[in-house]
């Protein structure tokens, strides 16, 4: 299990601060009562903004066994890595480490916002401490609803490795020699994550059901992500007004991806969840954080 958290507003679209004690207070707190209940162990990637803003979610996450991990500082799309030069990926890399690492003493996870990065992204990584990295999503295919990641990256992850690989510095699908081990979100065509379960929970049994069968055939992890704002019940809160609800083709474009995005949010997102943790004990799973798998890899060689 793993969770992102950033403060997005699903009716916002966007970045609001002003949610970041609601996120603590309803979405992190009630999944690690969640969690307590199937034992599990997981990770938390944190902003260095939600951190700063929050220091106690971090605090309380850590207190209860989980990993902290880091999502970068801040989750705004003109911060997106790939979109950043070298030295400005670096600088938001070293300041997000440096404000949660006051908080929560040493990190070595990282995911990135949006799960946008690129090659230097790699050696970053090396160079500020961080030894993992679950941004890949392998096998994932962005349909015409989904938008905002480039193409490029997209067609990258139709080629990466579903199994765990210790990233190329030349192509973030290819394996090779960097000190960064690579633990892929499973996907089949469809994320292994809280808002393809929301979406759809039939198409997300099936899934889920694959991808099960796969860990166990192979031995591969299965990765979910989730984030506690989906656990915040947004009722009444949309800014889809008349107004804006305009005939327009992007509108349209708009209102489908937030009828879509805003399916099953609040206390419906934790039941599902309840689902997926009961599914995955019956199955056999254990659940562990991303540092601890990464030490169960490099010590037992657990890859191919
Ligand atoms: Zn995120």
């Amino acid at each position: 299990m793993t969770n992102d958290v950033e403060c997005f507003s699903i009716p916002n679209k966007g970045i609001d601060l002003n949610i970041a004690n609601e996120i603590y207070n309803v979405g992190i707190k009630s999944l690690l009562d969640l969690y307590a209940h199937y034992d599990v162990k997981s990770t938390f990637y944190f902003t260095g903004i939600m951190a700063e803003t929050v220091p106690e979610a971090v605090e309380l996450v850590k207190s209860h066994g989980h990993e902290i991990g880091c999502h970068s500082h801040s989750h705004s799309e003109s911060k997106y890595l790939d979109t950043l030069s070298y030295e400005e990926q670096k600088n938001e890399l070293k300041k997000a480490k440096k404000v949660i690492e006051s908080i929560s003493g040493n990190i070595c996870s990282f995911r990135a916002p949006s799960l946008r990065m690129n090659e230097d992204t790699v050696r970053i990584l090396e160079q500020c401490g961080f030894t993992s990295d679950s941004s890949m999503c392998s096998q994932r295919f962005d349909g015409p609803f989904i938008f905002g990641s480039r193409r490029e990256l997209k067609t990258k992850w139709l080629f990466a490795h579903r199994k765990p690989y210790f990233l190329s510095y030349e192509s973030l699908s290819k394996k090779g020699n960097s000190k960064i081990l690579e633990i892929p979100i499973s996907a089949s065509l469809f994320s292994y994550s809280g808002n393809t379960m929301r979406r759809s929970p039939f198409l997300f049994k099936l899934l889920q059901k694959q991808l099960f069968y796969e860990s166990k055939k192979i031995e591969k992890p299965s990765v979910f992500v989730f984030h506690p704002h989906e656990c915040l019940d947004y009722k009444n809160k949309t800014n889809l007004t008349k107004e804006n609800r305009n005939i327009s083709k992007y509108y349209m474009r708009d209102m489908i991806k937030y009828q879509l995005k805003s399916k099953n949010l609040g206390v419906k997102s934790l039941e599902l969840l309840d689902n997926v943790l009961k599914c995955a004990a019956e199955y056999g799973f254990e659940f562990v954080s991303a540092s601890d798998y990464e030490k169960e890899y490099k010590n037992k060689g657990v890859g191919d």
